[in-house]
């Protein structure tokens, strides 16, 4: 394994965790927590499954990354197919859990991504207000989404960023975007987010490849677009899944490397609950860890 030309350079880490579905993936999270934690993320975030359908396993992980793994750790939050009241319900938990950070959606309706968005009666009509009531709270740090190709329902980039500045005005602190392999879309898309007069941070959202043929089958509905020079780094790697995880690394670190190169310094990295390939991402860029695994935090 060779490091970067830019390891060692310093830079903001968080990593995104879904909520375990079964006893064995429970253990592998914990294991992967207790792997990436030694790099000192600034945060971790855990999703909340399409319109809510992971309340219950979301609370419960997010309050073991607050208690015992003592990450700083926000809550992702949709507000699709809810009222007013069960959304605030639900921040009642995450306040009474130690939750200061929450990642504000609308989420997807429970039919599914594609399927038409009608706000809930009693609901929010978008994130904007969903942001706002989390901010009346007064302590809470609230992230957004961002999508550098445009979300697959915007008309056009421009919609998609009018949604991006009512989320900043409405007092985000940050934009997470939606992963992306292609820095020369993202730069654009940041030229016109800032022309806009949008001044968050836009943190770019890196998700290392586990599974090329896979990842083809979700990023479309997404709204990634998978780039051929893709099909070209992992051609004829199909069945060396040694070789395969190098070229993951590889290909993950430099991205990051050359979106370091253009000024970004702040990285979200799509985990996928598995501990080898992030770290070897973050070995190639040089992060070294504060600890060794398994020693205490
Ligand atoms: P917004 O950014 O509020 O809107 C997305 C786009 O849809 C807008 O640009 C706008 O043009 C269009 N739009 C919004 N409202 C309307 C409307 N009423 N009519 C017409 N067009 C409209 N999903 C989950 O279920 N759980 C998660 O934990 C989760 N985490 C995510 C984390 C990140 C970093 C990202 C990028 C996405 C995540 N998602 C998650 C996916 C997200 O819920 C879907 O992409 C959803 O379709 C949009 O939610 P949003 O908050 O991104 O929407």
């Amino acid at each position: 394994m060779e490091t970067t030309p830019a390891a060692g350079k310093e830079f903001g880490l968080s990593y995104e965790f879904f909520p375990p579905k079964s006893e064995e993936m429970d253990a592998q999270l914990w294991q992967t927590v207790e792997q990436l934690s030694v790099f000192q993320p600034d945060f971790v975030s855990v999703t909340y499954g399409a319109g809510g359908s992971t309340k219950a396993p979301t609370l419960a992980t997010v309050g073991r990354m607050i208690s015992d793994a003592r990450l700083s750790t926000a809550s992702h939050l949709t507000c699709v197919d809810a009222s007013r009241e069960e959304v605030k319900a639900v921040v009642e938990e995450l306040r009474a859990a130690g939750v200061r950070r929450i990642v504000a959606l609308r989420g997807d309706p429970a039919a599914g991504i594609g399927a038409e968005y009608t706000p809930h009666p009693d609901g929010f009509s978008d994130t904007a207000q969903l942001v706002e009531m989390l901010l009346a709270y007064g302590d809470f740090d609230v992230s957004v989404s961002a999508y550098p190709e445009k979300h697959p329902e915007s008309r056009d980039i421009f919609a998609d960023i009018d949604t991006l500045k009512r989320k900043a005005d409405a007092g985000a602190t940050r934009a997470l975007t939606q992963f992306f392999f292609d820095n020369d879309v993202f730069e654009t898309y940041l030229e016109k987010v800032r022309a806009a007069g949008i001044t968050i941070p836009v943190v770019p959202g890196i998700m290392p490849i586990q599974n090329l043929t896979q990842l083809k089958r979700f990023a479309g509905r997404c709204g990634s677009t998978v780039p051929s020079f893709l099909d070209a780094r992992f051609e004829g790697y199909d069945d060396k899944p040694e070789e395969r995880a190098e070229v993951a690394a590889d290909v993950a670190a430099e991205q990051i490397e050359d979106l370091m190169r253009r000024g970004l310094d702040d990285f979200h990295l799509y985990t996928m609950n598995r501990a080898p390939l992030v770290t070897a991402v973050l070995e190639r860029l040089g992060r070294k860890p504060v600890r060794k695994v398994g020693a205490a935090a």
